[in-house]
C-alpha cells in the first residue's frame, strides 16, 4: 500500500506551490465542504519509482493573537496521526517565526519522520537562509524553491528515503474487500455483521501503525480480506479533520481492493455524494457491490418498490446499471451473506478472460448492426478486438483512426459488450489502438 506524505506549516509558506509542483499534472481530489474556508486536497505522486499520497494541510487561518492558531495546530496534530512522513515548511523570505518554533514542538516526538524543507530558497545554489532554521532542533533543513522547482529533487530524494518499506504484493488468491460510504450509512455495523462482532473491537495500538488492521474471513473456501477504511475504529482526535482524513483513507483502500461494497443509507436515499463516490470505484477499477442498506426502515416495500428505486438511481449514474444492488439490513441481518455471496461473484467475473475468437465474434455483430458513424476523410474502420487484459477487464480495439472514434460510440461497443458477457459489478474499459 502506497505511504501518506503530509505537508505541514504556517499559511504562505509555499504548501500549495509545493504540492502543484510534486503531484504535476495529476488529479487532485479537492475536499471542498461548502462553508469551510480551507481547501485541502491529496493527490498521487511519484517520485524515483516510489509512489505515494501527497496531502495538502491547507492553511487558511482566522486573524488571531496566538501565534499559531489553533486551526494550525489542528492540522498539524492530524497530520502527524494520518501520515507515515511530516514534510514541515518553512519561508527563508521570514526567518524562523515563533509559529515554526511551536509546530516544530508539535512534531518533536516524530523527528524521525519529518523533512524540514526550507521553501522560497530562489537563488539556489548560492543559498544559506536556509541555515538559520537549524534553530528548531528538528533536523537539517532542505533549502528548496516551489516556485523555481530548484532543489525540489534532492527534497524528495530525502522524502522517499524515510518512506516506510510498500507493504508485499497482496497474496494470490485473497479477495481485498473494501466497505465504502458516507458517515453513517452503516459500514461499520455491516462490517460488524459480517466479521463477526468480537473481531472488529480490536483497537489499533496507538502509533504502531497509521492504518488500522485489515480483518480477513474465510467465505466458501475463498479469504475476502476486508481492508480497514474509514477509520471505523479510530477516529481522529480532531473533529473538523475527520472527513477529510476519511476521504482520503478510502481512496487509499478502494486502489488496494478487488471489490468495493458501497453502503447507502435507504432511510435517506441516495444523495450526489453516494454517486460520487460509486464514480470514483468505476474509475479506479475496482468492482462494485451496491448495499442498500437499513431496508429495515423502509415500509410497504416489495420487489417493485427495490426495482423502481434502482431504475431511478440508474438513470443519474448509468454506469450503475452495470452493478448488483442488494437491499439489507445491518441491523437485523437480513441479507447480510448475500453481500458475500454477490461480492465473491463480483471477484470472480473481475478475473474472467474471453477468448479471441469470441470477442472478434461479438465485435463483428455488433458493428453489423451498427456502422461506426463516419468523419470527414478517410473511413473509420474497426478491425478486429482482443481482451488485453483483467482486473479490470480491458478490451482492445483495433482501428485505421482510433481517434476518429466517436464516444457514443465507444459507449455503444461497450454496452454491447456487457449485453454479450456477463460482467455484473465490474468496470470494463476499451481501449482503441491505431492499426500499424
Ligand atoms: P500556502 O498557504 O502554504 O499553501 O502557500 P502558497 O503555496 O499559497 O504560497 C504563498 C505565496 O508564496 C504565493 O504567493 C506563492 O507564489 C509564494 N511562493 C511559493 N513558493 C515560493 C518560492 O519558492 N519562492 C517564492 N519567491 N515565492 C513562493
Ligand atoms: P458508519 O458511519 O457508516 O460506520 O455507520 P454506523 O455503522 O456507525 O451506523 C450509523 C447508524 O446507523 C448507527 O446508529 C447504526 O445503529 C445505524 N444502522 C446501521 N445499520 C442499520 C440498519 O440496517 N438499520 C437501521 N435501522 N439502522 C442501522
Amino acid at each position: 500500500m502506497k505511504s501518506t506524505v503530509a505537508l505541514v506549516g504556517r499559511p504562505n509558506v509555499g504548501k500549495s506551490t509545493l504540492f502543484n509542483r510534486i503531484v504535476g499534472g495529476r488529479r487532485a481530489i479537492v475536499h471542498d465542504k461548502p462553508g469551510v474556508t480551507r481547501d485541502r486536497h491529496f493527490a498521487k505522486a511519484e517520485w524515483a519509482g516510489r509512489h505515494f499520497w501527497l496531502v495538502d494541510t491547507g492553511g487558511w487561518v482566522a486573524e488571531s493573537k496566538d501565534p499559531l492558531a489553533r486551526s494550525i495546530r489542528e492540522q498539524v496534530i492530524s497530520a502527524v496521526e494520518a501520515a507515515d512522513v511530516v514534510v514541515f515548511l518553512v519561508d527563508t523570505k521570514e526567518g524562523v517565526h515563533p509559529a515554526d518554533t511551536e509546530v516544530a514542538e508539535l512534531l518533536r516526538a516524530i523527528r524521525d519522520r519529518v523533512i524540514l524543507a526550507a521553501n522560497k530558497a530562489d537563488d539556489l545554489p548560492n543559498e544559506v537562509s536556509h541555515h538559520a532554521f537549524h534553530e528548531l532542533g528538528i533536523g537539517t533543513p532542505w533549502p528548496v524553491s516551489a516556485a523555481t522547482g530548484k532543489g525540489s529533487g534532492d527534497l524528495l530524494d530525502q522524502i522517499v528515503a524515510i518512506l516506510p518499506q510498500e507493504a508485499e504484493v497482496e497474496d494470490a488468491g485473497v479477495v481485498q474487500v473494501a466497505v465504502v460510504g458516507r458517515p453513517n450509512s452503516g459500514k461499520s455495523s455491516l462490517m460488524n455483521r459480517l466479521l463477526g462482532a468480537e473481531r472488529t473491537i480490536v483497537d489499533a495500538k496507538a502509533g504502531t501503525t497509521r492504518d488500522a488492521v485489515d480483518s480477513p474471513l474465510r467465505y466458501h473456501g475463498r479469504v475476502l480480506n476486508f481492508i480497514d477504511t474509514a477509520g471505523l475504529r479510530k477516529r481522529p482526535k480532531v473533529k473538523d479533520d475527520v472527513e477529510f482524513y476519511s476521504t482520503l483513507r478510502t481512496a487509499r483502500a478502494m486502489e488496494r481492493a478487488d471489490v468495493c461494497i458501497l453502503v447507502i443509507d435507504a432511510g435517506i436515499g441516495v444523495q450526489a455524494q453516494d454517486l460520487r463516490i460509486a464514480e470514483q470505484i468505476w474509475d479506479c477499477g475496482a468492482g462494485l457491490v451496491v448495499a442498500v442498506n437499513k431496508w429495515d426502515l423502509v415500509e410497504h416495500k416489495d420487489t417493485a418498490t427495490s426495482e423502481r428505486g434502482r431504475a431511478k438511481v440508474v438513470h443519474r449514474a448509468p454506469f450503475l446499471g452495470h452493478a448488483p444492488f442488494v437491499y439489507l439490513s445491518a441491523l437485523t441481518g437480513f441479507r447480510a451473506r448475500k453481500v458475500l455471496d454477490l461480492t465473491l461473484e463480483v471477484a470472480e467475473r473481475r478475473q474472467r478472460r474471453i477468448p479471441t475468437a469470441e470477442v472478434n465474434k461479438v465485435l463483428e455483430a455488433l458493428t453489423r448492426r451498427t456502422q461506426p458513424p463516419q468523419k470527414v476523410g478517410r473511413e473509420v474502420k474497426l478491425y478486429y478486438a482482443s481482451q488485453g487484459g483483467t482486473e479490470p477487464p480491458t478490451f482492445n480495439v483495433v482501428s485505421n483512426r482510433p481517434d476518429a472514434v466517436a464516444t457514443a460510440y465507444k459507449r455503444y461497443l461497450l454496452n454491447g459488450f456487457y449485453e454479450a458477457w456477463d460482467f455484473l459489478g465490474v468496470p470494463i474499459r476499451l481501449r482503441l489502438r491505431q492499426k500499424r
